[in-house]
């Protein structure tokens, strides 16, 4: 428009009449595709201005060019949110695979796969490390008085009690239904049996609140070091398992250890 003040669309437009007085406007439309006006690139002038057709031209192409960057940003975004989507989804189906759907803790597969690291440097820089194997008491005879849900309540006090209990390199694996594997790295086997004890006694210590019964529980534990030489994981598990028959062999709620041959 060269002169605002002789358009009638214009002239009572309060950017015309005040300021920033308006005089000259010409305006390209921010059109979608699909036909939706975003908005309009335009230049203005405090003075009346001729604007050729050549001029209209190129208004028109650096509106197209606004669009093309707009498509190029939305489809950037867009596809930033399907990665970001994707990978979510992959974490997920990770957890699913690695973990125990009632306690979060690492299942038996997970565990081996992240203890390798522990025990190749253990092997390597002859560093103690222990295993133990602890396992649920009568456990069965909860799920038999209390219900499977109570039981199911157990597990996960446990887990979340051991947690708390372990330090931030020690791993924590679920190997059956009520049995679990734990690694202590850095750990020769004397000191593994007092974190076992204090283990075991805090766990002795939790209550489940059922309806009008406080639920207990104690485990056994069955503790080796090792793994030194031709020592392998499945060496170290088959001892920690001994151990663990010869705790509840004793009258369970109790430690045993192992030692490597
Ligand atoms: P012991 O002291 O010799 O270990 O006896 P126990 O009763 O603990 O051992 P047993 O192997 O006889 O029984 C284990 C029980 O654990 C049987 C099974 O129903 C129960 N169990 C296994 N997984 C789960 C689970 O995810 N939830 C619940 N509630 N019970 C489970
Ligand atoms: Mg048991
Ligand atoms: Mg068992």
């Amino acid at each position: 428009m060269p002169d605002t003040i002789s358009d009638s669309r214009f002239v009572g437009n309060p950017l015309v009449t005040g300021d920033p007085k308006i005089r000259f406007y010409a305006g390209a439309p921010l059109r979608t595709k699909d036909g939706y006006n975003l908005g309009t690139l335009c230049v203005l002038d405090h003075k009346p201005r001729v604007f050729p057709g050549a001029h209209a031209k190129l208004l028109e192409k650096m509106a197209a060019l606004v669009m093309s960057e707009f498509k190029i940003r939305l489809a950037g975004r867009s596809a930033v949110a399907e990665l970001s989507e994707k990978e979510k989804y992959a974490n997920e189906l990770y957890r699913l695979a690695t973990t125990d759907s009632l306690t979060d803790a690492l299942n038996r597969r997970a565990f081996l796969e992240i203890v390798k690291k522990d025990i190749v440097r253990a092997k390597r820089y002859q560093r103690p490390l222990s295993v133990l194997l602890l396992d649920i008491d009568h456990f069965k005879d909860i799920n038999d008085k209390f219900g499977h849900a109570t039981g199911d309540a157990v597990l996960k006090a446990l887990v979340a009690t051991a947690r708390s209990s372990l330090r931030v390199q020690d791993v924590l694996g679920q190997v059956g239904g009520e049995e679990f594997v734990i690694l202590l790295p850095e750990t020769p086997a004397v000191n593994a049996l007092v974190l076992a004890n204090r283990l075991r006694e805090g766990l002795g210590s939790i209550r489940i609140e059922v309806d009008a019964a406080s639920v207990r529980f104690t485990v056994s534990i069955g503790i080796t070091g090792c793994l030194y030489a031709n020592d392998t994981v499945d060496d170290a598990l088959k001892r920690a398992e001994l151990a663990l028959y010869a705790a509840k062999d004793a009258g369970r709620n109790r430690v045993e250890l192992q030692s490597a041959a």
